[in-house]
This record gives structure tokens, C-alpha cells and sequence, in this order.
């Protein structure tokens, strides 16, 4: 589905991301874990295409969606609009079908209440489930989240955890940046620590959770438990 070959990535004279190998497979959900600064989000936005890479290779089979923590909604657009305005001018699709297809979406989401409303009227968790029903509109092949609940309070989080674990019984891949751990342990299948550029650590959630085979791994779950 994935695969990442020796990818390196510097700004200015920082490295990064340093010669990270990474393959995902159909079907698994993967948690990135690590302090702040040791380049989860370089590496999504790598992944995606926002960050281009200095040196390795990314082959990528189908398109790829992306959530970030800021939900970047249209203010002036009603929800059901920001879902399927992309579709009639990026995929060019008949009006009619586009939102049918954000209908639907929304309904998954459990929004479906809330389609002529506006971005400014709804919560953080609606706001974040609406930027999910739109990147599933452009129907990828991976789902790519960079900390999406950090922006939001503990009882919201709640509500856009759900969504994700609900998309997770669909058998979407998924790539999920997260400080979440339990979420992390309960619904990824395999978890990846990254510290300074680098995967430390990269197995089973389970085992990562559990038995840590990296000091810096252990270091980072002690800190945050
Ligand atoms: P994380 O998501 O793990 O917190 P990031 O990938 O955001 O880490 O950042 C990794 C490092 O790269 C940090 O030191 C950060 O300051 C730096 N960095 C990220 N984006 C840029 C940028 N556009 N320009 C310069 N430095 C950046
Ligand atoms: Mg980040």
C-alpha cells in the first residue's frame, strides 16, 4: 500500500527525518508515537506530498487523505459543502452525486443534522468529524491523521476517537499521529516510536506498550504514564 525507502528530509541544517524505511500494508492501522519535535508530522506530510523529501523514494498505490489538528473547514462554505465542493472541482463530478456522496459521509460521522449548517456553529469534535468526512470523499486508499484531537477538550476527543475507531472496523488503512496512548493501544495494530528523525522502535502495539525493547522507548512511556 506504502512503502518508504531511506527517506531523509533536513531544513536548513536540522535532519529531520533520517533514513526512515517504513512499509504499511492493506488494512493496518499503524500509531506514530514520540516527543514533540522528533518528526511524526514531517514525516505525514512527506508521505502526502506537502513536504518534499530530500533523498529516498515513496510509492504510494492510490491516493492518500489527510487530517490535521487545525480542521482547516471553509468558514463560508455550510458543511455539506465543504465535503463535496472538492469532488465538483478537483474530481470535476456532477453536483448532484457530490452531495450524495457528502450525505452519505456525513451520515457516517453521525452528522447528517447537521449538513446546511456552518463551520463556526459547530464544536471542535463536529468541526474535526466534518475534515474526516472530507478526506474520505476523495475515496483514499490510506488515511493519514496528524494528532487529531490535540486541539480539542478531553469530552470531544472522545467523539472523534470514536469516528476514527469506527473507520478502523473498515478495513481503511489508517496512519494515526497520536499522544492518545490508550486509544493508540486499543485500536492501532502496530506502533512506531520515533525519536530525533528516526523509528526506534517499530512492532506490534501491544508489544511496544507492554515490552518496549528501546531505553528511549521505555524512557518516553514512563514519562507520559
Ligand atoms: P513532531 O510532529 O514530531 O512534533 P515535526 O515534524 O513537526 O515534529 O518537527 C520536527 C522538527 O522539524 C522540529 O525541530 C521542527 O521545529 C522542525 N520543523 C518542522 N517543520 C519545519 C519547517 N517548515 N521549517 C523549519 N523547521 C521545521
Ligand atoms: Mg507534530
Amino acid at each position: 500500500m506504502l512503502k518508504l525507502h531511506k527517506i531523509n528530509k533536513s531544513f536548513g541544517d536540522l535532519k529531520v527525518l533520517i533514513d526512515i524505511d517504513l512499509e504499511v500494508r492493506k488494512g493496518e492501522i499503524i500509531s506514530i508515537i514520540g516527543p514533540s519535535g522528533s518528526g511524526k508530522s514531517t514525516l505525514l506530510r512527506c508521505i502526502s506530498g506537502l513536504e518534499k523529501i530530500d533523498s529516498g523514494n515513496i510509492n504510494i498505490d492510490g491516493s492518500i487523505g489527510m487530517v490535521f489538528q487545525q480542521f482547516n473547514l471553509f468558514p463560508h462554505y455550510s458543511v455539506v459543502e465543504n465535503i463535496y465542493k472538492p469532488l465538483t472541482v478537483i474530481n470535476k463530478m456532477d453536483r448532484k452525486e457530490a452531495k450524495e456522496i457528502a450525505l452519505n459521509l456525513l451520515a457516517k460521522v453521525k452528522l447528517e443534522d447537521k449538513a446546511d449548517s456552518y463551520p463556526a456553529k459547530l464544536s471542535g469534535g463536529q468541526k474535526q468529524r466534518v475534515a474526516i468526512a472530507r478526506a474520505l470523499a476523495m475515496s483514499p486508499k490510506i488515511m493519514l491523521f496528524d494528532e487529531p484531537t490535540s486541539a480539542l477538550d478531553p469530552e470531544l476527543t472522545l467523539e472523534v476517537l470514536q469516528t476514527i475507531k469506527d473507520l478502523s472496523k473498515e478495513d481503511m488503512t489508517m496512519v494515526i499521529v497520536t499522544h492518545e496512548m490508550n486509544f493508540a493501544r486499543e485500536v492501532s495494530n502496530r506502533t512506531i516510536f520515533m525519536d530525533e528523525g528516526r523509528i526506534v522502535e517499530d512492532g506490534p502495539a501491544e508489544e511496544v506498550f507492554l515490552r518496549p525493547k528501546n531505553n528511549r522507548t521505555k524512557a518516553f512511556l514512563k514519562r507520559i504514564n
